[in-house]
């Protein structure tokens, strides 16, 4: 496993975790003051969310590469299936394509997808996991083209109804064989997974082939808001140690991403102490 105690190069930033994807949360740092933030810290990426982007996705591309930063990803896909989807099929595969346009114009290898949850009028899991096959295989024919790579993110079961009707690592790995892309795989989030005994065997079974990113947070073990309470690394239950050892073992040797959603503590502070606060962290307990 490799040692962030005196280096934190595979350390990137999700925009995040300084509030900037949601209205009216963060201090609202342009896009360029987080890059200018993060390459003074030697961060080593930034990972941005699509409405922070606008229609600038290459000039911040390249205002990142010239600050000595990777733009490691982009967040994220449209919800493909599910009761916050857009309106209609033809909408959702526009919406997409765009994403992954997005993505390529930043020069981001990796957009992330968050599927969506249950398909109205269907019940359970299944079938709304086969609307999202193939939505996604049609997705990653276009991303080919363009250079880019998807990476399938689970969320935590809580969000199976709305967010995302893909809820365990192993259910994502079916996913992608089924689909059976080359670039088609998975980012690994702390909050979504940290409370799965499975998941070392599934990583294994995932390999270093399909585990596209990795993200971390924490999770308080009083949670107070499901999607706006993560916790810093270190203030929850999570083993980040173990996990951060099993998507290695598992072949991963890529960047380590701080997405912390947190509205009501990390959002309400100065980015520049965030942006501090999360060197310290990932360095001492990741
Ligand atoms: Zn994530």
């Amino acid at each position: 496993m490799r040692d962030f105690s005196n280096d934190h190069s595979a350390l990137a930033l999700n925009t995040a975790t300084l509030g900037h994807n949601l209205d009216g949360f963060g201090a609202g740092w342009s896009p360029e003051q987080v890059i200018d933030g993060c390459a003074a810290r030697g961060y080593g990426g930034v990972v941005f969310w699509r409405r922070e982007i606008g229609v600038n996705a290459i000039a911040i591309g390249e205002r990142a590469k010239s600050a000595g930063l990777k733009v490691a990803g982009l967040c994220r896909s449209p919800f493909l299936v599910g009761p916050l989807a857009p309106k209609d099929k033809d909408a959702i595969r526009d919406d997409f394509r765009s994403s992954i346009d997005m993505a390529a114009g930043l020069t981001a290898p990796i957009l992330t997808i968050v599927v969506g949850g249950v398909e109205p009028g269907t019940k359970g899991m299944r079938d709304s996991l086969k609307l999202v096959a193939e939505r996604v295989a049609d997705a990653c024919e276009y991303a080919e083209k363009v250079g880019v790579r998807l990476a399938l993110e689970p969320l935590h079961p809580v969000y199976g109804g709305d967010r995302s009707c893909l809820v365990t690592v192993r259910d994502a790995v079916d996913l992608c064989n089924a689909v059976n892309a080359t670039n088609l795989g998975l980012a690994i989030d702390v909050y979504h997974v940290w409370w799965d005994t499975d998941l070392a065997a599934q990583l294994k079974r995932a390999g270093e082939n399909l585990i596209y990113g990795f993200h971390l947070c924490d999770w308080l073990s009083e949670t107070r808001d499901i999607l706006l309470d993560r916790g810093m690394m270190g203030d929850g239950v999570a083993d980040l140690r173990g996990i951060r050892h099993a998507v290695e073992e598992a072949g991963y040797n890529g960047v380590c991403e701080v997405e912390v959603f947190s509205k009501d503590n990390w959002w309400k502070r100065d980015p520049n102490e965030v942006l501090d606060v999360v060197v310290e962290r990932f360095r001492a307990v990741c």
